[in-house]
């Protein structure tokens, strides 16, 4: 997608801190942290929101948990650690790629503000 900041991330025409890649994700720091750690989790695949997740997509959704699983461990994520994909303007989602947001480091509330 031609004006889709994190395909320009992912494509590496926008300057980004990686966490980790694979074929099918990318995954870099949030450049306006909520957390202590606070990284993104991508498919490479552009895909704009949850709502747009299906049956021919839906396998890259099951790699970003996978690559999930893998970053937390590599940092050493053992106190907990939040996921949250914001889907909708309403939600507070502001770029219109699919994200999951990975945050650690601080205690979380309940219900989310
Ligand atoms: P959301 O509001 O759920 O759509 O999340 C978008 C997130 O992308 C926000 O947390 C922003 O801080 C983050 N963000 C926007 N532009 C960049 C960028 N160039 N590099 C890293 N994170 C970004
Ligand atoms: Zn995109």
């Amino acid at each position: 997608m031609e004006d889709c900041i994190f395909c320009k991330i992912i494509n590496q025409e926008i300057p980004s801190k990686k966490v980790y890649e694979d074929d099918f994700v990318y995954a870099f720091m949030d450049v306006n942290p909520q957390a202590p750690t606070h990284f993104l989790v991508v498919p490479k695949e552009h895909i704009s929101m949850l709502t747009e997740i299906n049956d021919k997509n839906a396998a890259v959704i099951a790699k970003v948990y996978e690559a999930i699983a893998k970053i937390v461990k590599d940092f050493n994520i053992n106190d907990g650690f939040r996921v949250v994909s914001n889907c909708g303007e309403s939600a507070g989602q502001t770029v219109f790629h699919i994200h999951f947001h990975v945050l650690s480091g601080r205690d979380m509330t309940w219900p989310p503000g």
